[in-house]
């Protein structure tokens, strides 16, 4: 299965691919997660990315596009792949076609701006396997802790409100388009968000068809 991820920053995105990735043993694919590595790295695209992340800006698409197109070339994304937070514009979408990459499904997360600011205020992540948790809502066992792999659990730089509500509006603007442009091409499905992270994937897995 190929399958892209949609859905505003928060929304869920990151957790539900997890999921879905070992349910299904096919790659998660974050391009959020490849640009924060290359940021730590400080590789030449972590370079120019760091200030559009820190700004909440989207990174120029040719960097992305370029980055996504060399990660599917990996031998592990033959039988399929889990995008998550790309495509985030219509050119990159376009250039996907233009790769002849064929999407089987583009999941669009439905979520309210509302719920967003309590989700990303609470978000950590592990620094080193990239897991996703919440104070609240998916503490790990022990506090600070990754439970998958022992890693420390940290805050995003761009989880902060100003820039939350910056990249909430890059959502609307240049993202949200996208939900159009796979509704034509009959690739859509809509996923209404749910309070649990296991009742969304409940949701999830019935409009993907796939069993529980
Ligand atoms: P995205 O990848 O779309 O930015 P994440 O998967 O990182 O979103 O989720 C954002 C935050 O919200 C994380 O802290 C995650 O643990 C939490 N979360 C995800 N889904 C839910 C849900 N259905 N209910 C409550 N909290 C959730
Ligand atoms: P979230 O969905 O919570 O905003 P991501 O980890 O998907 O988090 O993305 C974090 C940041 O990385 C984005 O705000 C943007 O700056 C950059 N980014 C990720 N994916 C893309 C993309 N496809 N195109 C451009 N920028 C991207
Ligand atoms: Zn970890």
């Amino acid at each position: 299965m190929k399958l892209t991820i949609m859905g505003p920053p928060g929304g869920g995105k990151g957790t539900q691919a997890e999921i879905l990735s070992e349910k299904l043993g096919i790659p998660h694919i974050s391009t959020g997660a490849i640009i924060r590595n290359a940021i730590r790295e400080k590789t030449e695209l972590g370079k120019v990315a760091e200030g559009y992340i820190a700004d909440g800006q989207l990174v120029p698409d040719e960097l992305v596009i370029d980055m996504v197109s060399k990660r599917l070339s990996e031998a592990d994304c033959e039988n399929g792949y889990i995008l998550d937070g790309f495509p985030r514009t219509l050119p990159q979408a376009q250039a996907m076609d233009k790769i002849g990459i064929k999407l089987d499904f583009a999941l669009n997360l439905i979520v309210p701006d509302e719920v967003i600011v309590d989700r990303l205020g609470g978000r950590r992540e592990c620094k080193v396997c990239a897991a996703p948790y919440h104070v609240k809502f998916n503490p790990p066992e022990k506090d600070g802790v990754c439970d998958k792999c022992g890693g420390v659990l940290i805050t995003r730089a761009d989880d902060v409100p100003e820039t939350i509500l910056q990249r909430l509006s890059v959502y609307h603007k240049q993202t949200e388009p996208l939900i159009g442009f796979y509704k034509e091409k009959g690739l859509l499905a809509d996923a209404v968000g749910r309070d649990s992270i296991e009742d969304t994937t409940k949701v999830v897995l019935e409009v993907l068809g796939v069993k529980g």
